[in-house]
């Protein structure tokens, strides 16, 4: 959450005389107690001042990673991840191959009926390819990996937990999944995906918009 310009100011005040009352505070900016209660009580809630009864306010420090570890634990797939690139397992490797060269992608994810089945990666392509193995009769559900092999994540999942699948299982990218229960079976609607990009494009407009709002 971006503080407010007033906001920012009390705090700058509290840093420079601290600790220092409420009634100091709206002197200072020529406001009235009441029109600062609000300022006041949010920025309390935020943990960012400490109120001690007759004593007044006072800055809490905050290193740098217990404020990324706020912004960062909050944060959920659903709120970073990229359109899906999706192909059907009876797709041949060629049409795999160019899919991912025009799509711009590492990884496809292959469904079957509209449901995850597998996925395939850029090292499953060349190990295929260096097996001379013909690309256009060759579908490419015979070369993914396939489940319940696969690593996926879910829109509400943090967006800690996605990355620390990530690299735990060394792969690049994972599907995001809603689940359905079709004729009495679970499957799984591919609805996202987040990769190693996703993670790493966070990681720089969190710095961005911290040197922006500074
Ligand atoms: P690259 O092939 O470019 O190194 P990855 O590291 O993502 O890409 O893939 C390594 C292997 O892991 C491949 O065989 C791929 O099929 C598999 N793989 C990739 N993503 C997943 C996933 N989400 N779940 C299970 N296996 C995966």
């Amino acid at each position: 959450m971006r503080l407010t310009p007033r906001q920012n100011e009390i705090l700058d005040i509290v840093r420079k005389s601290q600790p220092i009352t409420s009634e100091q505070i709206a002197h200072i900016l020529s406001l009235s107690r009441s029109a600062l209660r609000n300022d006041l009580s949010l920025l309390t809630m935020m943990e960012l001042l400490e109120a001690k009864p007759n004593v007044g306010y006072s800055i809490i420090e905050k290193t740098l990673s217990s404020q990324a570890m706020d912004i960062i634990s909050n944060l959920t797939v659903d709120t970073v991840m990229s359109v899906p690139v999706v192909l059907d397992e009876k797709k041949s490797v060629y049409d795999g191959i160019v899919t991912m060269f025009i799509e711009d992608v590492g990884t496809l994810f292959v469904v079957s009926d509209g449901y995850l089945a597998g996925v395939i990666s850029r090292k499953d392509f060349l190990k295929n390819i260096l097996g001379n193995s013909e690309m256009n009769s060759t579908p490419i559900g015979m070369i993914m990996t396939r489940m319940p092999n696969i690593h996926y994540s879910f829109p509400k999942e943090s967006l800690f937990m996605a990355a620390s699948k990530l690299i735990n299982h060394e792969i690049d990218s994972l599907p995001v999944v809603e689940t359905a229960i079709v004729n009495g079976m679970k499957r799984l609607k591919i609805v996202g995906r987040i990769s190693k990009t996703s993670i790493t494009r966070v990681f720089v407009d969190l710095i961005n918009d911290d040197i922006g709002g500074a």
